[in-house]
């Protein structure tokens, strides 16, 4: 991995970013990399070496894990059944493993510090998936915890005049949410259908699926006039744009593309040919 520090961040900083604590171990597939694109994990595989990222990128996750190591130096875990420990399982003849924050009262407990709009449109798939492989992992090792799980969500951008305007928005920059899991029978096909596309993504590399890149809906944004730094109205075609600009007397209509949103955050960007061509099509922000 090579780093680069665009923002001329303080070493001693810098340090703390790219403290990587994370227990890799090769040929393993943890519970997060099974939720990701086939495509980005290929990818980062072949270009491991030249892999780059900026200081800047760590930021929001050494966040999320201050908080995490909070929690646990405080003890607030401490009559838990257990905590931070890794599992394995084997399937497949691939090893999977999986570290949950914590377990209590034979419930899975995960710690999210992210944007609250994850929250707010309850985008709560890729937790759902990632929690159900944890218990599936833990009953693979006689560990029976309920088909139900918490998060606790620390937000990272919350603001109280957003929460002043809004009931549905967080009251604060905290909230506990329970989820359903999938059941282990299902939890097992997705595990399994994962692997065959990981393995066959080794010599066909597939495309990332709207769902994977996390693509918005393209939509037309209606103005009083241009200029304006707020849209009165998002419409999802341009004939609903039309109508309600004519209806509504507003001079200027702007087409919003759909973004795919993950490639800003994904580093094999620098090495993805479908990533370059959504950039030329104005459907990528990278920096
Ligand atoms: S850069 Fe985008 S398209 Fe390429 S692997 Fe990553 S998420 Fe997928």
């Amino acid at each position: 991995m090579n780093y680069t520090n665009k923002y001329n961040i303080p070493e001693h900083i810098c340090s703390w970013l790219a403290a990587d604590e994370y227990d890799y171990l090769p040929g393993v597939y943890s519970a997060t990399t099974l939720i990701s694109p086939a495509r980005a994990f290929i990818l980062k595989k072949r270009n491991a070496e030249n892999l780059t990222m900026d200081y800047s990128d760590f930021i929001k996750m050494r966040m999320g894990t201050a908080i995490h190591d909070s929690l646990e130096k405080i003890g607030v875990y401490a009559d838990g059944d257990f905590k931070e420990k890794r599992f394995f399982a084997e399937i497949m003849g691939c090893q999977i493993s999986g570290k949950m924050d914590a377990v209590l009262g034979g419930v899975i407990r995960d710690n999210k510090s992210t944007s609250v709009w994850k929250y707010v449109k309850k985008e709560f798939d890729d937790y759902i998936k990632q929690l159900s492989i944890y218990r599936w992992i833990l009953y693979r090792n006689g560990i029976n915890t309920e088909q139900y799980a918490f998060i606790d969500f620390f937000f990272t951008d919350w603001k109280k005049s957003d929460a002043e305007k809004s009931s549905d928005y967080p009251q604060i920059p905290y909230q506990e949410q329970k989820i359903d899991l999938l059941s282990l029978e299902a939890t097992e096909e997705l595990i399994c259908d994962r692997l065959e596309e990981f393995t066959f993504a080794e010599s066909v590399l597939p495309e990332c699926t709207a769902e994977e890149l996390w693509q918005r809906d393209e939509c037309w944004a209606v103005f009083t006039k241009e200029g304006q730094a707020r849209a009165k109205k998002l419409c999802k075609t341009e004939e609903e744009a039309k109508e309600y600009a004519s209806a509504n007397g507003c001079k200027h209509i702007e087409h919003r593309p759909g973004k795919a949103v993950r490639c800003g955050y994904c580093s094999a960007a620098p090495f993805c040919d479908q990533c370059k061509e959504m950039q030329k099509k104005g459907l990528v922000d990278l920096e």
